[in-house]
């Protein structure tokens, strides 16, 4: 990780995905994301050798905050964080830091947060508490709801943002500016006309344009002509897909879904054919 200074932290979101290619990875990143929020130091940050830094490295800050899977009667962790977690964190974001002028919640393993978890925790992501900032961790983001990414900005251990694949970007590009344009009829036309792909294709869609939608909603690519409402209603509706292809839904009724209600009924512009 690069160093940081305190410009970056002033710049740091408030709901940021720490995303690495292993677990050990983005807790490590996210570790030192967090000890450069508590640092005394004017930077870089995190200095390391301030008494904030160590206790934060150490696991000991009062103001870092770990958010873990419970562990079973066995002491092995169990699969999910349960949504009563998120719960007591959203009570305990209210309370003023101990220490330091800013608080972390650290949250691990954020991508086996339950769905009841995820959307508990959307409104704590939307409108934090001053100086309250939640890293989440994750091997896999696509694991997060859309709605709870698009809440988030990406923070990439890896350098760069994991490239889309480009099929799966161009048709995601299609779909949303069909939808930007309220063209019902050519939505239609393009859900008719990509209905036949597979279970596996279907998935890599909803995930690529909910990326795209996750974009626009935080200014990392143009909105493309579409309000935040728009992108964050169109999110959900991704969002639904998402679970309905994890039932085994057909991708048919997917497509069905998205021809009927990716166009709210105000939004169409009444183009012409
Ligand atoms: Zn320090």
């Amino acid at each position: 990780m690069a160093e940081l200074q305190i410009e970056d932290i002033r710049r740091l979101a408030h709901a940021t995905v720490v995303a690495a290619a292993s677990r050990e990875e983005s807790l490590r990143c996210a570790g030192r994301l967090a000890a450069a929020v508590v640092c005394r130091s004017a930077g870089p940050l995190p200095c390391g050798v301030c008494p904030a830094c160590r206790k934060a490295m150490a696991g000991i800050h009062p103001d870092v905050i770990r958010v873990k899977r419970p562990e079973d009667d066995k002491g092995r962790p169990k699969k999910e964080i349960q949504v009563d977690q998120i719960r007591q964190m959203a009570m305990d974001a209210v309370v003023l830091p101990n220490e330091s002028e800013r608080k972390v919640y650290l949250i691990e393993d954020a991508d086996s947060m339950n769905v009841s978890a995820q959307n508990a925790a959307l409104k704590l992501l939307e409108e934090p508490p001053a100086g309250v900032y939640f890293l989440l961790c994750v091997t896999n983001p696509a694991k997060l709801l859309p709605t709870v990414r698009s809440r988030c900005a990406e923070w990439s251990c890896i350098g760069g943002e994991e490239e889309q694949d480009p099929a799966q970007r161009k048709l995601a590009q299609e779909f949303l500016g069909l939808v930007a344009r309220g063209d019902r009829a050519g939505l239609f036309r393009w859900c008719a006309a990509n209905e036949g792909m597979d279970n596996r294709g279907a998935a890599a869609f909803v995930d690529c344009a909910a990326d795209c939608a996750a974009r626009r909603i935080t200014g990392r690519e143009p909105a493309g002509g579409m309000g935040r409402e728009q992108l964050l209603r169109l999110s959900e509706l991704l969002d639904r897909c998402a679970a309905m292809l994890q039932v085994n839904t057909g991708v048919k009724h997917l497509f069905g879904l998205l021809a009927v209600d990716a166009i709210a009924e105000d939004e169409n512009r009444g183009v012409q054919h």
